[in-house]
């Protein structure tokens, strides 16, 4: 690894141990009913507590288009453009009808097709994975760093030094022969791959990089570089779940490069420019407008909601360190100096799927990023890979679990998860 990293749960003060439970009941079964109006169930994700909250704002914005009737790359999707370029600290902003379709785009304008390959990771959505494929072209899985989950950069170097050959000007992974075209590393539940390190790999090798940024909105890599800003193009998601969620799919990709946010405006549109004349064959990948409404509202919130999610993710440092169980959940690692934005947080455990079984009867939402490493899923298996080709993805997803950390949590709600947790493990 070329980052130091260090456990950010240090920096909680070791609480006085709570009040010590009356004597430790075994049998949960026994507990005596909780007093009414007591929590007796936290979701992994509540929309409807922050739409509560938005209610005013949205209503308005979505009343004016329906009576602008503008529905389809009107001022609201490019001022969104603008917006998210901005805060995404690039020069350009091309909205899209979702993340799958931001990877698609990026990948469709760097003319990635047959007989190419994209050096990715095998821990993420499928997505990252899926559009290159869809594509006609191959991914190429390299191990994730096993304390990030993201795309590790020794390994990178690693795999282009000794797996790829240079022949002419094109770049061949030499088991399968096809011609590498990108470097695509996701930014994991909010925290951003090494961006630097990543980058720099990139450019000695000449490869366009395309950052997978859907969980990633606002973060940032050491040294304040925004997730979006690096790669040759930055891809984000608005699913409803993302931080920042749009009311369905919405999506997209920032550059830095005008000559390739035309390209892919063109494509987005079938290729025609002007219209109904087709130099290239594109897709209809649009934003729409009323997505991008209330996207607008809801990006005023944003920084907001950021600090709550790190507000509840210290919060969880704190009391699981005060529990003494700090060591044993293998607690995210945030990168000193970064922006973690935690669209997750992402536990381990050896016991993970009993842990999370006593969880969901607790009433506790959880959810596994992700069971299937991407390089075993069964649509891949003509690429011919084996169990143990990556093996810190294929750990991670035995040992992985997501547990609430959206930003309208309560300090109730944060205190009945730890219990349970803490339960669980006495
Ligand atoms: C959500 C997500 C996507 C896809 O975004 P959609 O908007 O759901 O199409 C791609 N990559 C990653 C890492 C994601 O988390």
């Amino acid at each position: 690894m070329t980052t130091t990293l260090i456990a950010p749960r240090e920096v909680a003060p070791v609480q006085a141990a709570p009040v010590q439970a009356a004597p430790v009941q075994a049998d949960t079964g026994s507990r005596p009913p909780p007093p009414a109006g007591a929590i007796t169930s936290v979701p992994l994700l509540d929309l409807r507590a922050q739409y509560q909250t938005l209610r005013d704002e949205i209503l308005p914005v979505i009343a004016e288009v329906c009576e602008q009737q503008h529905f389809i790359l009107g001022p609201q999707v490019r001022q969104f453009e603008h917006e998210i370029a901005d805060y995404s600290a690039s020069a350009h902003g091309i909205g899209v009808s979702s993340g799958t379709d931001a990877l698609l785009l990026a990948l469709m304008a760097l003319g990635v097709g047959p007989g190419d390959a994209v050096i990715t990771t095998p821990y993420s959505f499928f997505a990252t994975a899926g559009t290159v494929a869809r594509l006609g072209a191959r991914p190429l899985f390299c191990d994730i760093d096993p304390l990030t989950y993201n795309l590790c950069a020794d390994g990178l170097r690693t795999l282009l030094a000794q797996s790829c050959d240079r022949v002419g000007d094109a770049l061949i992974d030499r088991r399968s022969g096809a011609r590498i075209r990108a470097v695509m590393p996701v930014h994991l539940y909010g925290q951003c791959a090494d961006l630097p390190a990543l980058a720099g790999i990139a450019a000695e090798y000449g490869l366009p990089m395309i950052e997978d940024a859907a969980q990633a909105i606002g973060a940032e890599s050491p040294g304040g570089i925004r997730a979006g800003s690096v790669g040759t193009v930055g891809c984000f998601s608005f699913f409803p779940s993302k931080n920042l969620g749009a009311f369905g799919d919405a999506g997209l990709c920032t550059t830095q490069d005008p000559v390739l946010a035309e390209r892919m405006r063109v494509l987005r549109v079938h290729g025609g420019q002007p219209k109904y004349h087709h130099a290239v064959i594109g897709a209809n990948l649009r934003l729409d407008e009323l997505q991008a409404a209330v996207l607008r509202v809801k990006l005023r919130h944003l920084d907001a909601w950021t600090l709550a999610r790190q507000r509840n993710a210290a919060l969880y440092r704190e009391r699981f360190a005060a529990l003494g169980l700090g060591a044993e959940l293998g607690l995210p690692l945030a990168l000193p100096g970064g922006r973690h934005i935690y669209n997750q947080f992402v536990i381990r455990s050896p016991r993970r799927d009993a842990l999370r079984a006593f969880l969901t009867a607790r009433g506790v939402g959880t959810e596994i990023y992700y069971p299937v490493p991407l390089h075993l899923q069964p649509c891949f298996a003509s690429l011919g890979h084996v169990r143990g080709d990556c093996p810190q993805a294929e750990a991670a997803a035995l040992q992985t679990l997501a547990i609430p950390v959206y930003p309208e949590l309560t300090g109730e709600q944060i205190e009945y998860v730890v219990r349970a947790v803490a339960d669980f493990h006495a």
